[in-house]
C-alpha cells in the first residue's frame, strides 16, 4: 500500500481548521480583521462559500496559504475524523494541536529539502532518523502540545550545527 504523504494538504478530509483557528488582518489579503479560535464568516460548515472568487473578493492570503497536510492529519490521526463545528467543546484541543502539527509538518518540509544538500554520514543519518520520527509517529494532543520544547528544538539545533553546509538561502526560504 502506497504510504501516505503527510504534507499533501486533502481539505476534504479536514474541518476548515484555518479558517477557524488562524487570524488575519484587514489589508491587502483579507477582506476583513478574524480573531483566532473565530469561524470566518464566509464559512458553511466546512466549507468557503467564495472558495471559487477568493482573490476577487478580497481574500489572495487564503489562495497562498497552505498548512501542508497538518490539518487533515490533525482531524483524522488525533480526533478521529470528529469536528469541532459538532462539538464545540473541541475547539480549544484543535487549535492547540492544529497549531503543534503545523511545527510538525514545517519541520518535515525542512529536513525532507536538506535531502540534497552535501551533509557529512553522520549528519544525513541524524537527518535520516529526526523525518522518520517525524513521518511515521502517530501524534496524541498532549504531544503535539510539547513539540515545540523537545523535538523541534532538537531539529533546531541540529540545523544549526550544521548550518555551515547550508547554502545562505536554504533557511530564509522556508
Ligand atoms: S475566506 Fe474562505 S478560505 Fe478564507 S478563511 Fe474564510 S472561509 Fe476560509
Amino acid at each position: 500500500m502506497p504510504q501516505t504523504d503527510h504534507l499533501k494538504t486533502d481539505c476534504s478530509k479536514c474541518a476548515a481548521l484555518c479558517c477557524v483557528v488562524l487570524a488575519f488582518d484587514k489589508g491587502k489579503d483579507f477582506a476583513f480583521d478574524k480573531n483566532p479560535g473565530e469561524p470566518c464568516r464566509n464559512l458553511s460548515g466546512h466549507d468557503c462559500t467564495i472558495h471559487d472568487r477568493l482573490k476577487q473578493a478580497g481574500f489572495p492570503g487564503c489562495v497562498a496559504y497552505d498548512c501542508l497536510g497538518a490539518g487533515n492529519r490533525v482531524v483524522q490521526e488525533v480526533f478521529a475524523g470528529q469536528s469541532w463545528q459538532t462539538d464545540p467543546r473541541l475547539l480549544r484541543l484543535m487549535m492547540e494541536a492544529f497549531s503543534g502539527m503545523r511545527e510538525v509538518h514545517k519541520r518535515i518540509d525542512l529536513l525532507r529539502a536538506a535531502e540534497t544538500l552535501p551533509l557529512e554520514p553522520r549528519d544525513e543519518q541524524t537527518r535520516r532518523d529526526f523525518l522518520a520520527r517525524l513521518e511515521q509517529h502517530r501524534w496524541s494532543g498532549p504531544e503535539l502540545n510539547d513539540f515545540e520544547v523537545g523535538l523541534a528544538l532538537e531539529i533546531d539545533l541540529f540545523f544549526h550545527g550544521i548550518r555551515t553546509s547550508l547554502p545562505a538561502s536554504f533557511l530564509a526560504e522556508r
